[in-house]
């Protein structure tokens, strides 16, 4: 039982540091957060993930850029839904590549002595070292934990809200794109959920807009608020 919670609420702490701080804070640039904290993520990201911030940036302002359009690296419009949902992280990896599109579209992303020698240049160390710790914690068990941990983010990010993000589901603003909100009540992938209202104001770092709806990221984002560890920018 004790394995199950730990799994659910390390899964969950991941997928909050993605939409947080990789997409609305890195990627939008809809808050800023306490240097110190800022730091804790990018590690749990980098254990947890094995994802390069720039790469990830990058990628996903090309998405907003061609919008469900060719060029878009990851729109089921282009490459068709279940080549998203099932092969969303590979779509990924084919983006990252190009190297110049890395560059040009991650501007502005950590740039510090850790990240180019650590997190960037050796990205696979941090889930390999998040293998160790679950056995650690969890002996045998370890080994599906692990498993878990490291299928969250290709499973709910890149197949559900790349994929059915923009497929199914329903919207409160016609946007030039095909993005829809996938559930009003958005806590389960972290309030990404609500994907027709993010496309339809990018840079608002609240998803949530009718009174039905509630974004969990959102919540997460007003506590740090009160705590000092985070600031919206208007
Ligand atoms: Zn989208
Ligand atoms: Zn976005």
């Amino acid at each position: 039982m004790i394995t199950i919670i730990s799994t659910l609420v390390m899964v969950q702490i991941t997928i909050a540091c993605v939409t947080v701080y990789l997409h609305r804070g890195q990627a939008h640039k809809g808050l800023t957060f306490n240097l110190v904290l800022e730091h804790c993520i990018r590690f749990w990201l980098w254990l947890t993930t094995g994802m390069v911030t720039q790469q990830w940036v990058a990628i996903h302002r090309k998405h907003h850029r061609f919008d469900d359009a060719e060029g878009d690296p990851h729109s089921p419009h282009v490459f068709g839904i279940w080549t998203v949902f099932f092969k969303g992280a590979l779509l990924y990896t084919e983006a990252a590549k190009d190297k110049q599109m890395i560059r040009q579209y991650g501007v502005g992303t950590p740039d510090d002595w850790i990240e180019h020698n650590l997190y960037t240049k050796y990205n696979f160390l941090g889930i390999f070292l998040m293998l160790i710790v679950d056995l650690y914690l969890f002996q045998l068990w370890g080994f599906v934990v692990w498993g878990i941990q490291m299928i969250w983010i290709p499973l709910w990010a890149a197949g559900v809200v790349n994929g059915f993000g923009h497929w199914w589901g329903y919207r409160n603003k016609d946007t030039q794109d095909f993005s829809r909100n996938l559930t009003p009540w958005a806590i389960w992938i972290g309030g990404e959920e609500l994907h027709n209202n993010h496309h339809a104001e990018p840079g608002n770092p609240k998803l949530s807009r009718r009174w039905f709806e509630f974004d969990i990221g959102w919540f997460y984002i007003k506590i740090l608020e009160k705590l000092n560890l985070a600031q919206i920018r208007q």
